[in-house]
């Protein structure tokens, strides 16, 4: 296993570049995607991208279903959200790469998402509500985007003693 420092800080260039498709499905990727999974464990996060453990290529890993008996952890490689609903739903987030951060920010309430998974077969999903907000939040990441851009203007960040929180009502879960 290989601790991944994790990226912070809304100008920094990691986070603020476009990331670059994978290529390789190989063991490499298989590595830097277990050494993501337990980057984000270790954070009580709910999705962790690329870019936030220094690597500028297009994966994440998202927690879907969180707190349900279907919660499980899927890799989505070269992710493409295809379809996004008009509707827009408005929640909290707070992100592994902006401690302490919290805000409301709108986002699409439905979404389709096509990805590549560690197997290189093509996988589309239909997804609603905190799974679609996790999905949003981390592509955005793979184009250098954070949650604090999306902020509707006069919004608040709320800044939060990020030890406290930890574990805390899944709305302050970080993505
Ligand atoms: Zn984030």
């Amino acid at each position: 296993m290989t601790k991944l420092k994790i990226e912070t800080g809304t100008k920094n260039p990691i986070l603020r570049a476009k990331s670059k498709p994978v290529k390789k499905f190989d063991a490499a990727l298989r590595k830097f995607v277990k050494d993501m999974r337990e980057a984000m464990m270790k954070e009580e996060g709910l999705g962790i991208a690329a870019p936030q453990v220094g690597k500028n290529i297009r994966a994440f890993i998202v927690v879907m279903d969180y707190n349900k008996k279907s919660e499980r952890i899927l890799a989505m490689i070269n992710p493409e959200i295809v379809t996004k609903s008009e509707e827009m739903e408005e929640g909290e987030e707070g992100c592994l790469s902006l401690p302490g951060k919290f805000a409301k920010v709108m986002r699409h309430k439905e979404i389709t998402v096509e990805f590549f998974d560690l197997d290189c077969v093509r996988q589309v999903l239909n997804l609603r509500n905190l799974n679609a907000r996790v999905v949003q939040h981390e592509n955005d990441h793979i184009e250098g985007v954070l949650f604090v851009d999306r902020l509707a203007e006069g919004a608040i960040i709320e800044e939060i003693d990020v030890k406290r929180k930890k574990g805390d009502k899944d709305g302050e879960k970080r993505i």
